[in-house]
């Protein structure tokens, strides 16, 4: 079954990949249905798209248990905020948490995957921009905060990721993000959205995380 909109961001996707030089399925889709209910995502899981992306905790658990029943092979990937209270539930639906940014929840993070024995794919949030109402570590605080998480949390974070400034050219962000990560041998970037995705996996994006652009727009 054909999906429009994924469609059309399959083949944005390929094409910047190639683009870019780059092997195809180097970089993953991660479809981000937040705001869009069962009706909506089953078309898109029938389509062949088995990466989801939520941002809130709650509403993933409303509808993500009954499909994940129905469909054993999809992975769900949380990519917002997250409070140390929710991190029990956050382990438990999510296979891969690219919002840790601070030491309270990484702590927490650490204490659940291993009290669940579940181990989850991690990303630090950095907040490239350093917009004051914006999550993420601080550029100039990444580096530390990433020896915290492994030195003292013991936690294997795999990459980073950025949300950059609506109002800015989103590529030295996404530079910024990538230089980063090269410097601590973190080899994953969730970076790129529904406008800037090819920008990102020209940038070296490894996790793109689209929404509109697949599911149309959100009230
Ligand atoms: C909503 C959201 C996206 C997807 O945004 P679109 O512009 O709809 O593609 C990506 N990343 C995060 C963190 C989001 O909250």
């Amino acid at each position: 079954m054909v999906h429009e909109g994924l469609k059309t961001v399959l083949d944005g996707v390929l094409r910047a990949t190639q683009a870019a030089g780059r092997p195809a399925g180097e970089v993953n889709l991660i479809a981000v249905s937040k705001t869009f209910a069962a009706p909506d995502i089953i078309p898109v899981i029938e389509a062949g798209q088995r990466l989801f992306g939520e941002n809130r905790v709650q509403e993933a658990k409303g509808k993500w248990p009954a499909l994940r029943m129905r469909w054993p092979d999809l992975a769900l990937h949380l990519i917002g905020p997250l409070q140390s209270n929710k991190a029990a539930e956050a382990v438990q639906l999510f296979d891969a948490i690219h919002t840790v940014d601070r030491p309270k929840i990484a702590q927490a993070i650490a204490a659940e995957m291993k009290r669940q024995a579940k181990p989850l794919t991690l990303f630090v949030q950095v907040n490239t921009g350093r917009e004051p109402q914006k999550a993420g570590i601080d550029p100039g605080e990444a580096d530390a905060f990433l020896a915290r998480c492994r030195d003292v949390f013991g936690l294997g974070i795999s990459g980073l990721m950025c949300i950059p400034p609506a109002d800015e050219d989103p590529r030295p962000h996404f530079d910024l993000l990538r230089e980063i990560a090269r410097r601590n041998g973190l080899p994953k970037l969730s970076m790129g959205m529904s406008g800037d995705y090819a920008a990102a996996i020209a940038a070296g994006a490894t996790h793109v995380r689209v929404g509109s652009a697949i599911f149309g727009k959100r009230d």
